[in-house]
């Protein structure tokens, strides 16, 4: 009574588009989920996301669950997890995607799966990794392991500034250290991140997990972008 009274008064809007919510929609309308522009890589072993580390990274499986484009649904939607506290799109996204990855036979030899991580001044600051309860929804349906150790983030990336004079990907290479030891020898690694882009930082990542002896590395992103 409480909560449909507060409801009420104080309706919650999608995180899409803004529309008001119905009592049976939760953070993103009926609509938006429908207009979500999904990539189908799931459904192909070569795809965008896996044809982005041609040349530059093995990666064993690779996909991103949607379309990022400038002001559409899917920046709304990213931007609302990643600045306005709203860790629980994560979630959502997690258990729509782990849907269509249900079957896929690569993904059930994964090991462990590792988010990109924040430079802990960041995570300090936004009080969160927004890649994390994405991570926790993908360990929880599949029965993976989430790491969010093994990787670290050692210094601010000044990939933006610094691209001119020295060549991008050098330099974000040497912002990530892994912590490993014998147990991590031979495993294979879920990389996964909010929105692939350029793939400098999930290369920089995937080359400091690929130093494990033995190790093999898949990537699933929430969004993919062309630009
Ligand atoms: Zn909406």
């Amino acid at each position: 009574m409480l909560k449909a009274l507060t409801d009420l008064f104080f309706p919650k809007a999608c995180v899409g588009c803004d529309a008001f919510l119905m009592s049976n929609e939760a953070i993103i309308c009926a609509n938006c989920r429908h207009e979500l522009p999904l990539t189908s890589h799931h459904l192909h072993q070569e795809n965008e996301t896996t044809q982005k580390f041609y040349g530059r990274i093995q990666v064993e499986y690779g996909s991103s669950f949607m379309y990022f484009h400038k002001k559409g649904i899917v920046q709304e939607i990213i931007h609302s997890l990643k600045y306005r506290g709203h860790e629980e799109i994560g979630t959502l996204i997690g258990d729509w995607y782990s849907e269509d990855l249900k079957d896929n036979a690569i993904l059930k030899t994964v090991d462990s799966i590792i988010p990109v991580p924040l430079h802990p001044k960041k995570l300090k600051e936004r009080g969160y990794n927004q890649v994390t309860t994405f991570g926790k929804s993908l360990s929880y349906n599949f029965e993976i392991p989430l790491d969010e150790t093994l990787l670290r983030r050692n210094r601010y990336s000044k990939t933006q500034t610094l691209k001119n004079s020295i060549g991008r990907a050098d330099v974000t290479q040497a912002l990530f250290d892994v912590n490993f030891n014998e147990e991590h020898h031979n495993k294979h690694y879920l990389l996964i991140d909010d929105v692939l882009t350029t793939g400098a930082t999930l290369e920089a990542c995937g080359k400091a997990i690929l130093k494990i002896p033995g190790a093999k590395l898949s990537i699933i992103t929430m969004a993919f972008s062309h630009s």
